[in-house]
């Protein structure tokens, strides 16, 4: 078999656990089996040099950044060589340009065009283990790249897709992936197997196991992903194509996001275009809008509310200003203290019955809902951040999530 292993930062986090990762991948490799490792930076060292640039320049150009965060990579990976050496092990790193992972040049935040997959086979047939850096790329003028914070997950992705791989294990320092996250809901369950779409929700979502990237990648070209703990041996949780075995889960995840603000734009007239001007303004200056909410329109005038990324805040608020006067629009109102919880099941789409009993938990818990918005296979409410991981275990409560084995 031909094995893509991405191991995140924790798992390399220092020389202990650098040995670690060598012995399960040299494990496999006696086995027989082709093997190609990703990795991210160590520990927190990507943060490190993010601080270290800050120190010099706040705004540092986005080339730059990346010229300097894609060096944690290759701290890593070159000391996995090392130590697979000393192991006895042939092993070689590679770096993007080496590879080559060909990226478009949105610094920060790149996409992959291209992998080429040559110089990894032909490392492999010679019995080598093929070491590879995680989140960097090199665009069409040679520049160092990087594919957005998180991105080693897609490097590895994208690699299992390019060279064929019969598995695509991402090893992290949780088991798997829970039916929400265990510091909020001790009572979690790890899950088995869940769908791409369902991991996808998820992803995006705020539960912060896979880059969402990784997992569009991973439905677009069918690769199967286990997500595993790289401290021990747990089977960890597969990411799959429902395949029509699967029981589908009414609830598989609650996601908590605590990072949504809301913003509403109050009174502006009941006419055709208002909502096109309003999201075709945000979508231009690339700002993601999630959940949508439109009142009733009386006396003519209507306002209509919705959710983005704390991060966004300012540039919103300063669109919504514009907006304001264009639309004749009475005010701009917005909140960041709330949150966002996410329920998420590929059940969903054929049960009727979920949203109400969601809606249920939290009028039992005395949550006040501030919106709401659903997919086929998600229910989203807006409430109180100070809320937020109350709601969550009456949800997970509510559906009996505690205590799963799937
Ligand atoms: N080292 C990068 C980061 O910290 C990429 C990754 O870990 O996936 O974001
Ligand atoms: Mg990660």
């Amino acid at each position: 078999m031909l094995i893509v292993k991405k191991f995140g930062g924790s798992s390399v986090a220092n020389r202990e656990r650098i040995f670690n990762v060598a012995n399960r991948c040299i494990e496999d490799f006696r086995a027989g089996h082709d093997i190609v490792v990703v990795l991210s930076a160590m520990g927190d060292s990507t943060d490190d040099l993010i601080a270290l640039a800050k120190d010099i320049n706040p705004s540092a150009p986005r080339r730059e950044m990346d010229m300097l965060l894609a060096t944690g990579e290759q701290v890593s990976v070159s000391l996995m060589a090392m130590a697979m050496a000393s192991l006895g092990v042939p092993a070689v790193s590679l770096n993007a340009l080496q590879v080559p992972m060909i990226t478009n040049s949105r610094y920060s935040n790149a996409q992959l065009k291209s992998i080429g997959s040559e110089r990894i086979m032909a490392e492999l047939e010679n019995r080598k283990i093929v070491i590879v850096t995680g989140f960097q790329g090199v665009n069409k003028a040679g520049d160092v790249t990087t594919l957005g914070r998180g991105g080693s997950d897609t490097t590895a992705v994208a690699l299992a897709a390019a060279l064929h791989a019969d598995v695509c294990e991402i090893f992290t320092d949780v088991n798997g992936v829970y039916t929400c996250d265990p510091r909020v809901v001790p009572e979690a369950s790890k899950l088995g197997e869940i769908t791409y779409d369902e991991m996808l929700e998820l992803a995006s979502l705020g539960a912060k196991v896979l880059h969402n990237r990784s997992v569009e990648l991973a439905k677009k070209y069918g690769v199967q992903l286990v997500v595993r703990n790289s401290m021990n041996r747990e089977e960890g949780t597969v990411v799959k194509e429902d395949d029509g075995m699967m029981e589908k889960m009414l609830v598989s995840g609650i996601a908590i996001d605590k990072d949504a603000d809301r913003i509403s734009i109050i009174g502006v007239k009941d006419q055709p275009g208002v909502a096109f001007s309003i999201f075709n303004a945000l979508a231009k200056k690339n700002i993601n809008v999630d959940m949508i909410l439109q009142s009733i329109g009386r006396d003519g005038t209507k306002d209509i509310s919705f959710t983005i990324d704390d991060g966004e805040l300012g540039n919103a608020l300063e669109v919504m200003e514009t907006l304001k006067k264009t639309l004749g629009a009475d005010k701009i109102d917005y909140e960041e203290k709330v949150a966002k919880v996410s329920v998420v099941g590929a059940g969903m789409a054929t049960h009727a019955g979920v949203a109400a009993k969601i809606f249920e938990a939290l009028y039992n818990t005395g949550i006040n809902i501030r919106m709401i918005s659903t997919s086929e296979i998600r229910v989203s409410v807006l409430i109180d951040e100070t809320d937020a991981d109350r709601a969550a275990r009456a949800i997970h409560e509510a559906f009996e999530l505690e205590g799963l084995n799937r």
